[in-house]
Order: structure tokens, then C-alpha cells, then sequence
């Protein structure tokens, strides 16, 4: 794997990815998740340059990332980074970036990172971006109830959970009412807040019950809402009321046909179907209900007319590329087709499959026959020993689904290591009552937040390349800061250079 450099000093703030080698045919790949790693370890044999461009430097397993949240494994476990997983991979390379632009005349891809401009030249294409969160049009929601799509959130949602129970026992020992800390409330029961609403409750049930003093944490509430008539739909209503009844048993509320209306600080405001409404005084929410695809398929429909649907996924060839340009392929969240859903086959069979063809243009082979998705099944965990999965026609339940879900995760799990890791994490806590990785900073409770008050996030704590801070309009206190620390490094260098650590001076010569 061959590597661009990631130094300030080494990158213009505009840069040309330059082709590994120029004759050969340029794939670019957008993504660094199920879609764009695994189309990129598929043209590892084809007589290509593959350049993955992603806006993060690991490939995420987003499946686990509520036990990332709920303390039961460590971020690395189910992150590892991109550039080491594709290491081997000679023909391919991977680029820090966020795409911002693809020209489909030009066949170019615009990617930012800190100030720093890079283009790459594709002769072909894979967009691989995924989906957000999305919250029905209230974005403003996102500050108090955080999604879970990334580490950052599930980091995030670690420190405010684990938080909440500290503030409760602060409270309480004061003698306040501390019922909104030990409320935690998850909107939206498809799988992702099935799993956490369970976690959740088993964290107040069974890890933290001997772990505070002036609260009992087996009192907390756990809600989970959604406005659907049953949790975890596409499971059918067999296994949605299996689940019901499974979360119920461990102490969570499940309320349904219930819309969120309003998020606040300290709580939300449900709608039901007979038009009255309920506040939930609870500090923490849980975002885990609703996706919307990346906006680049805005950028692709403009150029192309192909169209949208509402969560902003783009209508593609039956053959995954888009209209009036076959060298452009797009996969996974990210695309509407024969109502596929948004899980990780879907976007791993996609890529697979426009790699090879890719590959067999080049060898000039036939066109493959149109893109058919083979439906694995799917799984959701509800608590340690108990899930649901659906094969087929095949519906199952309990604990021999929970022995299915842990060989599937284990064999997903990208890297020998963090197998290793995860199942030593998994005999801990669902055999004992501990989990390892509870820490959470302050930094990864409020950072987002933080971050998201910027103008242009975390552009704005860096100095352009090029420019001295000092120079510059913005000579805040952090720039001034910055130049001190740089002239304080320049001199370290220069000691150092000179071999004159180590030598005393005599006082009034320095
Ligand atoms: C919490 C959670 C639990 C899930 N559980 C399951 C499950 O149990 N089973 C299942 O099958 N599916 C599950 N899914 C869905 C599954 O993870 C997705 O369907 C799958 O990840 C889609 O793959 P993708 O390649 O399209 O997108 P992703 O895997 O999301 O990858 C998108 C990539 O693009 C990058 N990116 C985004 N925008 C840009 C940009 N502008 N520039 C550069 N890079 C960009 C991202 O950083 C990321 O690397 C779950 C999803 C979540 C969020």
C-alpha cells in the first residue's frame, strides 16, 4: 500500500492525488465502510490503482457500536484502522478526506481535510458513502439526543449514560430529585435502539446495582419509543412481540405508537396517536430512529437527473451504476433499488459486484446480468443469552439466535485481534456483570457539540497551510497559542540540533 503524505508541511493546501501509475486504470473509492472496503479488497488482483478516499482513518463495524456505547468493547475493537486492514493490498491506497464534489465531466473527486484541498482523477468510480442519522427535519434534536452511527457518538453516548448515574448519585446524596438522571429514553425500535434500550437496562440492572451508594440504579427507567405499531418491524409480528414482551421482562418501557415531538436539555415530548401528549423528564436520549443517505447523491442527481427518494437515497441502473454513466458506481445506504434494505450485505454484495465488473470490462468480458441481492437474514440482540434472527422463512428466538448472532458478529469483526479481544470483552460481561470500557472523558461527552458551534468545525482550530497563525486576521488566543507552542518546538529542534541538551549554561548567557 502506497501512502500520500498526512504532514502539514507536506501537502500544498490544494493538491493533485497523483495517480500510482499513470497508465494504469484509476478506480476511486468514496467510503471506508462495509461498501468501500470490501469493493476495494476485491479489485486487489485486478490491473488497477485503487485510491480510497474516506473521511475517517478506519473501517467502522457499525453493528457493534451500542456495545462501544454501553462499555461492553473498546472503540478499536470494532474500528480498526483502514490502512493497516489494507496494508497488503499493493494496488490500493487510502487518502484522509472528506468529499465534498465529484465532477462526473471531469471525472474528479474533491476531497477536505483541515484546510487542505486534494482532487483525484477516476476512470472509474465507486460511492460508498453511507448514511447519517437523520432527524425528520429537527436537526436541533441532534444536540440533546445523539445518534449512533459513528465512534464519536457511541463515545459520546458512553459518557452521557455512565454520566448520568454519576450525576444521580451527586443528587441524591444531596437529597435532590434526581428521577431525569436515572431516566434514559431510546426513540426508535428497530434494531439499533431494541439493543441499546436492553443494554441500558441491563446496565442499571445487573453491572452497576453494587456500584453506588446513595442511588439504586435497578430504579432506573428505561424508555424506548417509536411511533410504529411494533417494535422492530421488517422481524415480522411474531418476533416483534416476542421482543416486546423480552424487554418488558428486563424492565423497559416500550412505547409505541408514540411520535417524539420535542427535545430539550432535560427531557422530550411524545405525541400519540389520539393527539395527546407526554413529557419524559429524562437527560438522556438516544437518537437510534431514522437514516438519511449521504449528500452526495444530491451532487449525483444534479448531474445526472437520476432521481431521489425521502431519505435522500439515489435511484440507480439495475446494474448499480448511475444513469448516462456507467463508470460510475454507486452502492450500499446509499442507493434506492427494489427497496433494498440499509444492512451491510446489501452494500458488501454491491461492492463486490461492481469491483467485478470493473474487472471484467477491463478484460473485456460481458456485462454481468443485473445486481441481485442475496438475503443472509438478519439479527438483533435484545440482552446477553437472548435475540431474534429471520433466514428465509426460518424465524427464530432466544438463546440458540443469541449463539448465531455471536458466531456471525465474530466472523464480521474485521481483524484476528480484535476477534480475540471481543470475545474476552463478551465473557466478561455477559458471563460476569463487568464491562472493561466505561471510561469516558469530557471531551467525548461534549466535543461534538463543541465542535458542531464552529463555523467550519474543526477547520477553525487549525492555522491554513502555509500561513504563520500571527499573520492571519484570526489572532485569537488558541493561534497565539499555537505559534508559542511551534517557537517552543523550533527551539527543542534547534538544542537538539546544535547538541546542546544537556549543557549547563552559565546563568545570563542564554
Ligand atoms: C448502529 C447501527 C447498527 C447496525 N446494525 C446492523 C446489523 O446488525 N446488521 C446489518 O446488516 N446492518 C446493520 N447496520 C447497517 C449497516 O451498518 C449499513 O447498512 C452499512 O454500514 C452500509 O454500508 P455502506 O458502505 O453503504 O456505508 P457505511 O458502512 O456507513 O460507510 C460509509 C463510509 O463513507 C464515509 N463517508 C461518508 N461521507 C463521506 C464523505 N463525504 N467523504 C468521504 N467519506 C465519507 C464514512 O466515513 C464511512 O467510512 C447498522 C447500522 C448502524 C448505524
Amino acid at each position: 500500500m502506497s501512502t500520500t503524505p498526512t504532514s502539514a508541511a507536506g501537502l500544498a493546501a490544494t493538491a493533485d492525488a497523483p495517480p500510482t501509475s499513470p497508465s494504469r486504470h484509476q478506480v476511486v473509492v468514496i467510503g471506508s465502510g462495509f461498501g468501500g472496503l470490501f469493493g476495494t479488497k476485491a479489485l486487489r488482483r485486478s490491473d488497477v490503482d485503487v485510491t480510497m478516499v474516506a473521511k475517517t482513518t478506519h473501517h467502522l463495524f457499525q453493528p457493534l457500536l451500542y456495545q462501544v456505547a454501553t462499555g461492553i468493547l473498546s472503540e478499536g475493537e470494532i474500528a480498526p484502522p483502514t490502512r493497516e486492514v489494507l496494508a497488503r493490498q499493493k494496488n490500493a491506497r487510502v487518502l484522509l478526506g472528506s468529499v465534498t464534489d465529484i465532477d462526473l465531466d471531469a471525472r474528479t473527486v474533491t476531497s477536505h481535510v483541515l484546510g487542505r484541498t486534494t482532487t483525484s482523477h477516476y476512470d472509474s468510480l465507486i460511492v460508498a458513502a453511507g448514511a447519517g442519522q437523520s432527524y425528520f427535519g429537527n436537526d436541533h434534536f441532534s444536540e440533546f439526543a445523539p445518534g449512533m452511527k459513528t465512534v464519536d457518538d457511541a463515545l459520546e453516548l458512553r459518557g452521557r449514560i455512565f454520566g448520568a448515574f454519576e450525576m444521580a448519585e451527586l443528587g441524591a446524596a444531596r437529597g435532590d430529585n434526581v428521577d431525569h438522571f436515572l431516566t434514559f429514553v431510546v426513540v426508535g425500535a428497530g434494531p439499533t435502539g431494541v439493543e441499546m434500550a436492553g443494554q441500558i437496562a441491563e446496565l442499571a440492572q445487573r453491572t452497576l446495582k453494587r456500584d453506588f451508594d446513595a442511588i439504586n440504579t435497578r430504579k432506573a427507567r428505561v424508555v424506548l419509543v417509536d411511533a410504529a405499531p411494533q417494535v422492530l418491524p421488517p422481524f415480522g409480528r411474531k418476533l416483534g412481540l416476542w421482543t416486546k414482551a423480552r424487554l418488558e421482562k428486563l424492565g423497559v418501557e416500550v412505547m409505541l405508537g408514540a411520535m417524539v415531538t420535542d427535545v430539550d436539555e432535560r427531557g422530550l415530548v411524545v405525541k400519540y396517536k389520539n393527539d395527546s401528549t407526554e413529557r419524559i423528564e429524562a437527560v438522556t436520549k438516544v437518537w437510534a430512529a431514522g437514516v438519511q443517505a449521504s449528500s452526495l447523491t444530491k451532487t449525483l442527481s444534479e448531474q445526472t437527473g437520476a432521481p431521489l427518494d425521502r431519505a435522500g437515497r439515489i435511484g440507480v441502473n439495475p446494474d448499480l451504476t448511475l444513469p448516462g454513466h456507467p463508470e460510475v458506481f454507486v452502492v450500499g445506504d446509499m442507493i434506492a433499488l427494489d427497496n433494498l434494505p440499509g444492512v451491510a450485505q446489501v452494500a458488501i454484495q454491491g461492492a463486490k459486484y461492481a469491483a467485478k465488473e470493473i474487472d471484467g470490462r477491463l478484460k473485456d468480458k460481458p456485462a454481468q446480468k443485473p445486481f441481485k441481492y442475496f438475503d443472509k437474514g438478519s439479527m438483533a440482540t435484545i440482552s446477553r443469552f437472548n435475540a431474534v434472527a429471520t433466514i428465509g422463512k426460518i424465524r427464530l428466538s432466544g438463546f440458540i439466535a443469541w449463539l448465531m448472532w455471536l458466531a456471525v458478529h465474530l466472523v464480521y469483526i474485521t481483524g484476528f485481534k480484535n476477534r480475540v479481544t471481543a470475545v474476552l470483552h463478551w465473557f466478561v460481561s455477559f458471563l460476569g456483570r463487568g464491562r472493561s470500557e466505561r471510561t469516558a472523558t469530557e471531551q467525548q461527552i461534549f466535543g461534538r457539540v463543541a465542535l458542531s458551534k464552529l463555523r467550519r468545525g474543526a477547520t477553525d482550530l487549525v492555522s491554513e497551510p502555509g500561513t504563520h497563525p500571527l499573520d492571519g486576521d484570526e489572532e485569537d488566543h488558541s493561534t497565539r497559542r499555537r505559534a508559542e507552542l511551534e517557537d517552543q518546538a523550533a527551539e527543542e529542534v534547534r538544542l537538539t540540533d546544535e547538541s546542546r541538551r544537556g549543557v549547563k549554561v552559565p546563568a545570563g548567557k542564554v
